[in-house]
């Protein structure tokens, strides 16, 4: 074989869908909203044109959520205190700010809705924050730490391996407790993702009994919704996980699949279906309700 033969053959193999052999929740949300996102994403690991501020919005909260529970762990021998100032927040949430600013200024960072200002973003890490510490820690108070921002493991569904991070692991009265953040709305997929959690936390903590909790800091009223499984549900998960890998495995090109999402799509730019879509439906405004599903 010549070199220019091989090296075309390499492009091919590059360009054809490859054996899933690795999941995780955002993989597979990635998957179910456009085949074409995944394959920029995980096949090619293409550079991002940009990043939507939503996402860093999450990842900030998430960060500075983890900085707390790590100083709690190292300085407090981990046992989870009564705060005395509500406001522990504001000077890490005032750098992160900063910083958040200026990758919008040189257009690392988009805010995709036109007539979305930074403010906006701004109070919502603001009142995420806020909630966090009056509702989420005080449930959690007097808790042990026992993992911050930890891998799922060895954790392994039908021969696939599935990656995630669980946001806080604590123990209380010989119970685990995994908790996890969010930052957007309730979606549909909260469920798979508290299971795959779930069973995991199971695996690789080997606690009999194990709660998963989810906190939606974006909402008013009532933010917790906590599951817990049976071994029936572990074999379902099973078999969607099974189902899922087979229907990548099963493509023979990854196709476009253009929608309002397009817009918040870091791979919109590189995207020629996309920038199709997008050129005729300009992006929504504040008032339109959007499930951006791949939000943390
Ligand atoms: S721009 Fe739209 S169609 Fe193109 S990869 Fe992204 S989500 Fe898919």
């Amino acid at each position: 074989m010549t070199l220019a033969e091989s090296l075309s053959l390499y492009a091919i193999l590059d360009y054809m869908p490859q054996k899933v052999t690795r999941l995780s929740a955002t993989k597979i949300s990635t998957f179910e909203q456009c085949a074409k996102y995944y394959e920029f994403q995980y096949v090619h690991r293409a550079k991002r044109s940009f990043t939507p501020i939503e996402w860093e919005v999450g990842s900030i909260v998430h960060d500075i959520i983890a900085r707390l529970f790590r100083q709690i762990r190292d300085k407090q021998r981990g046992t989870i205190p009564k705060l005395g100032n509500a406001e522990w927040y504001r000077p890490l949430l005032a750098d992160a700010t900063s910083n958040l600013r200026n990758q919008v200024d040189e257009g690392i960072v988009r805010i995709v809705r036109p007539d979305e200002r930074m403010q906006s973003y701004e109070e919502q890490m603001d009142n995420a924050l806020g909630t966090f510490t009056a509702k989420a820690l005080p449930l959690l108070h007097d808790h042990k730490i026992v993992g911050v921002e930890a891998d799922l493991g060895r954790f392994n569904l039908d021969g696939i391996q599935i990656d995630g991070r669980l946001d806080l692991i604590t123990q209380s009265g010989g119970n685990l407790y995994v908790h996890d953040w969010k930052t957007g709305g309730r979606r549909d997929e909260d469920a798979r993702q508290a299971k795959i959690y779930y069973f995991a936390s199971k695996d690789k903590y080997r606690q009999p009994a194990t709660t998963f909790t989810l906190y939606y800091l974006a909402e008013a009223g009532d933010i917790v919704t906590s599951y817990t499984f049976s071994q029936e549900q572990r074999a379902l998960l099973s078999a969607e996980i099974a189902d899922i890998a087979a229907r990548i495995n099963a493509l023979e090109t990854y196709q476009a699949r253009v929608s309002v999402l397009c817009h918040w799509c870091p791979y919109g730019p590189q995207c020629d279906e996309g920038n199709a879509y997008m050129s005729a439906h300009p992006p929504p405004v504040k008032k339109d309700q959007i499930d951006l599903g791949l939000v943390t």
